[in-house]
């Protein structure tokens, strides 16, 4: 096995165990951040975000937050995207 490095700019993690056909290999501490993410940008503008957007976007800037309050309907978004490698 090679290794699994993440796709995310900035990301430097070797430990991925999630892949996406269209984004490649997201860490589990990127993956936990794409999901605050996608969150507070529905709240913010009521539409899903790009994954690539997030993908493309440093993760040495400030890490994104939300609350849990829409986190079921992107949790079941991503585990579309993403399978477990
Ligand atoms: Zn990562």
């Amino acid at each position: 096995m090679g290794v699994m490095e993440c796709d995310r700019i900035g990301c430097d993690s070797i430990m991925c165990h999630k892949i996406s056909d269209c984004h490649g290999y997201i860490c589990h501490e990127c993956f936990e951040e794409l999901k605050d993410f996608m969150i507070t940008e529905i709240k913010r503008s009521g539409v899903i975000p790009s994954i690539t957007t997030f993908m493309n976007r440093d993760k040495r800037e400030i890490p994104f937050m939300a609350d849990n309050f829409t986190e079921g309907l992107v949790e079941n978004a991503l585990n579309k995207e993403f399978r477990d490698n």
